[in-house]
């Protein structure tokens, strides 16, 4: 693995439960750092839509709220890791099996925990539409587009996931509570976790990962 010269952004893994805001906060950064996101969920969603046989197999555990399974995923991650420096982990690792694979491809500077409740995940997920086109984030209650089922970046139109249902939205918090919970321990053993409180303002929430962003880089 080589790293291009001068490419100083840091690794960093944005960890959290559905609905956390992960995806929305992924967008901010990338917004402002030469940050390169490596979003699993949006990478097995664009197999699934592809109907590759990653996707084919990926799919059935996706519409249970189920995790993929460890190989099919740190294989798919593994091939799009060409440098060590500058990833956004959004959604990955979600086992201490991915963790601990993670760990011997690169080396992380911080894994910000963004903490939300059930309830507030069901909530807020139940109302998430998503652009067909450029996969820009709504949400029918916080951040509605300006026309109903329009993104306002592209004319695209907008859809609900199909785990985004409320029985499919439980299923995956138990996932995450069973399978994911286990890396905060994980990671704060390292010394890289930091919390922060996913309940507040986005933008609140945003200013809160650059400060400790800022302080585990320098
Ligand atoms: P997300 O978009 O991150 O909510 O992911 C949607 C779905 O994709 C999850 O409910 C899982 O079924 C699957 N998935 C995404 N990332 C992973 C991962 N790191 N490990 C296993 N399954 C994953």
């Amino acid at each position: 693995m080589v790293t291009p010269a001068g490419n100083n952004e840091p690794n960093l893994v944005l960890l959290g439960g559905p609905g956390a805001g992960k995806g929305t906060q992924a967008e901010k950064l990338m917004e402002d750092r030469k940050i390169q996101h490596l979003a699993t969920g949006d990478i097995l969603r664009d197999e699934v839509d592809k109907g590759t046989e990653l996707g084919l197999k990926a799919k059935k555990y996706m519409d249970e709220g189920e995790l993929v399974p460890d190989e099919l995923v740190v294989n798919m991650v593994e091939k799009r890791l060409t440098k060590q420096k500058g990833y956004l982990f959004d959604g990955f690792p979600r086992t201490i099996d991915q963790a601990k694979t993670l760990d011997e491809l690169i080396n992380l500077d911080l894994v910000a925990y963004i903490k939300i409740d059930k309830s507030e995940a069901v909530r807020r997920l139940a109302a998430r539409r998503v652009c067909s086109e450029c996969g820009k984030l709504y949400n029918t209650i916080f951040k509605p587009p300006e026309t109903e089922g329009v993104c306002d970046e592209c004319g695209g139109d907008l859809y609900q996931r199909d785990d985004d249902r409320p029985k499919v939205i439980r299923d995956r918090f138990e996932t995450f509570l069973e399978e994911t919970a286990p890396l905060i321990d994980f990671y704060r053993e390292k010394g890289l976790l930091q919390e922060i409180d996913g309940e507040q303002e986005p933008e609140k929430v945003y200013r809160e990962i650059k400060s400790v962003l800022q302080e585990s880089t320098g």
